[in-house]
């Protein structure tokens, strides 16, 4: 028999449907802070797209620590989430073709990373594992262009930024990524993190938050 396969989902905040996922995008070093705490020059170090796979997303709740890696690090993001269609939309386009966005974690194996910078591998192993794109309840409408965007750890806060600090805008960003790759509908897209990246142990309960969004919240099992 061939396999069924489930497409995965993420909630909808103040409704019983779900959001389908079809792909996960990511910007990495769209914040000048997080630019430079990761050693690079944000004058210099353009913004840059890199994906995750769909079924990689999951909600709030526990989950089993990664396997290889001893550098698991919380990347606080904004997640934007597609209802519209389309290959090289323009700025002023990019709006429309918004669902809504959530609160989501790009998890990140960091040894693996910088690993793979140093040897010049692909990075999915350090990027694209089983679970890494926790995403909270998704917001309807347009995000907000400013508003604070902040990351916990048992309590103690690590991340604290404002999305009115990305270099690329969110409309930005959809016009630069649908320059690559078409759009389409069920499509995330992680924004880029602000500075204060750092590690999870066992145990340990992450709690992403962005004003006036739902939080993301996980456990890692010991
Ligand atoms: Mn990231």
């Amino acid at each position: 028999m061939v396999p069924q396969l489930h497409v995965p989902t993420i909630a909808v905040s103040g409704s019983l449907q779900r959001f389908p996922v079809r792909r996960i995008y990511c910007v990495g070093r769209n914040y000048a802070d997080h630019v430079r705490e990761m050693g690079n020059d944000p004058s210099r170090d353009l913004p840059f797209f890199f994906s995750k796979p769909a079924d990689a997303v999951v909600g709030s709740g526990q989950l089993p620590f990664p396997t290889h890696t001893a550098e698991l690090h919380h990347e606080v993001e904004l997640v934007v989430a597609l209802h519209g269609r389309g290959a090289s939309v323009s700025v002023t386009d990019a709006a429309a073709m918004i669902f809504g966005s959530a609160v989501g974690i790009d998890l990140t194996r960091r040894d693996l990373q910088a690993e793979a910078k140093k040897s010049g591998r692909p990075w999915d192993m350090a990027k694209g594992f089983d679970r890494s794109a926790p995403v909270g309840p998704l917001r309807p409408g347009i995000p907000p262009a400013a508003g604070s965007i902040s990351l916990s750890v048992n309590g103690q806060m690590r991340q604290s930024g404002n999305l009115k600090d990305m270099i690329w805008s969110v409309a930005e960003i959809i016009a630069a990524l649908s320059g690559y790759v078409e759009l389409a509908p069920g499509d995330l897209i992680f924004t880029g993190t602000p500075a204060g990246v750092g590690p999870i142990k066992r145990g340990d309960t992450v709690r992403g938050m962005i004003a006036g969004f739902e939080p993301i919240e996980i456990t890692f099992e010991e």
